[in-house]
């Protein structure tokens, strides 16, 4: 049996050059955890791009980069800043993330992008052939790369590739708008199995399938060729234990352990004990409902006036794609309207809503979760969103309430949390004015469900069991042969 094969748009392992000297920094996001497993050892390698583009790395540094991420079972595919910006900034960020996420009219069906996509696709792919086996396993993920199965695959008839897409897969009716939509079905038909979070992306999925390039589906199984392609859902999880041993030694922490956003929350308990803090936390991206909760947050406390000044909305807005002209608008908006709604509504000892733009530190957000009583999560769209299933993990005495899109994929394991319609502002406001009278033995009930829920499902055992349905494809494949 050969090695293990991973590909992502980004490796998991931060270069950071100063002074000439090179630092590589292993990335603590979900997938590299979630992967730990499967990339252990010399008997895995992954490949992607390295987040420096050709032109900010230093001639002189190349065979040292190159060595720092062998060290980490690394391999780079080299970008230059061209390439980034019509295959990620382009085609990834502006064409299939809006359209994924059915916002239709922000999707750019550009060629020039299209074009990179394809050209950086190849490069990707020939980096596999490049790395590997025939009896290697290439797991290949996320939108960026969706044609690199069937590249991998004219190269390697006989070699087992999986693909997992980790933003949703839009209904029929919106992924036949694309005009390459038969080139990114056929990319993804190289694979021997595509993952997704949920049952009804896989359902999307497979009924593009049969109605655009009329291949026979049975089941979750599509016959192609000599090939039978699996698809099936598998939604991520979270590293639950991380979350929970953070939130455990945070309780433990003394007074002057405590940090200064810490600090801070503290004092604002102490000085109003019976306000209520209510948590929101996304990637300022338009799928994520930020402004749409903003108004939501201002309608409830006209509706239910005898909360102003009982409750307090954090907004943590995490950068993102700053270049894309969409997300700048987005920041405008969402300024404004904080702007706005606090004018309006502060008084001396209140301001209704905190609002941070920044990224913070692992240990920063465990205390937004930990103190928060509510969390608000108002996705449009979202393939999973895992912050939801963050801040349950870290609620250690099982209070705290979580409001959740039904538009977000971790809707689906999430049924004991407060499901609402992002546009509906009556549920809306109805809901937060229930979470915040939600007694203390409803919401240990609801939480001791979900939080065995997580644990159990967690982002180890989503890796290995698309591992094993992988090598299960695989050796059934072989024994039809
Ligand atoms: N996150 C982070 N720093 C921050 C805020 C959030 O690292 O300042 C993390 C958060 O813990 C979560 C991820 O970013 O793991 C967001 O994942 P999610 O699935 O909710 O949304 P995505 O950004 O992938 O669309």
């Amino acid at each position: 049996m050969g090695k293990t094969i991973i590909i992502s748009n980004r490796l998991p392992v931060q270069l950071q050059i100063s002074n000439g000297t090179l630092n590589a920094i292993p990335s603590v996001g979900g997938l590299a955890t979630g992967m730990k497993s499967v990339h252990s050892g010399g008997e895995s390698l992954w490949i992607g791009w390295s987040g420096l583009t050709d032109e900010d790395t230093p001639k002189e540094l190349e065979s040292d980069i190159d060595s720092a991420l062998k060290e980490h079972g690394c391999a780079k595919v080299k970008l230059n800043s061209d390439e980034i910006d019509g295959f990620y900034y382009g085609f990834s960020n502006r064409t299939i993330w809006p359209l994924f996420h059915y916002f239709l009219k922000y999707s750019e069906f550009e060629l020039n992008y299209w074009d990179t996509y394809k050209k950086v696709n190849q490069k990707f792919a020939d980096a596999i052939i490049k790395n590997s086996d025939e009896d290697d396993t290439i797991w290949i993920h996320d939108y960026q790369l969706m044609l690199v199965p069937q590249m991998v695959r004219e190269k390697r008839p006989d070699t087992t590739i999986g693909f997992f897409l980790h933003i949703p897969f839009p209904s029929f009716e919106i992924f036949r708008t694309l005009p390459w939509r038969d080139e990114i079905l056929e990319g993804l038909l190289g694979s021997d199995l595509i993952g997704f979070h949920t049952y009804d992306y896989e359902r999307h999925f497979l009924s593009s399938v049969r109605r655009l390039i009329g291949l026979d589906v049975s089941f979750n199984e599509i016959y192609l060729d000599n090939r039978v392609i699996k698809v099936d859902s598998f939604p991520m999880g979270i590293d639950y234990k991380k979350f929970r041993d953070a939130a455990i030694s945070h309780e433990s922490k003394s007074q002057d352990e405590r940090s200064d956003l810490q600090v801070r929350l503290d004092n604002h308990k102490a000085s109003a004990p019976d306000t209520k803090l209510i948590l929101s936390i996304d990637r300022l991206d338009y799928s994520k409902g930020i402004a749409k909760r903003i108004n939501a947050f201002e309608y409830f406390l006209q509706k239910y006036p005898e909360y102003k000044e009982k409750v307090r909305l954090i907004i943590l807005a995490v950068p993102s794609r700053s270049n894309v002209p969409q997300y700048q608008l987005l920041k405008k908006e969402v300024d404004e309207l904080v702007g706005r709604i606090n004018g309006e509504l502060s008084t001396i000892n209140w301001t209704p809503i905190w609002y941070f733009y920044r990224s913070l530190p692992f240990e920063s957000l465990i205390d937004l979760y930990t103190s928060s009583d509510i969390a608000w999560l108002t996705p449009l769209r979202d393939g999973m969103n895992l912050v939801a299933k963050e801040y349950i993990a870290t609620r250690t005495d099982k209070s705290g309430v979580l409001i959740l899109s039904e538009m977000a994929g971790s809707a689906y394991e999430m049924n004991e949390a407060l499901l609402i319609n992002p546009n509906n502002f009556e549920q809306q406001a109805d809901t937060l004015k229930r979470a915040f009278n939600m007694p203390m033995e409803e919401q240990v009930s609801r939480n001791t469900f979900l939080q065995k829920r997580l644990e159990r499902y967690n982002v180890e055992v989503w890796a290995n069991e698309f591992m094993n349905a992988l090598k299960e494809n695989r050796d059934l494949g072989q024994a039809f042969i």
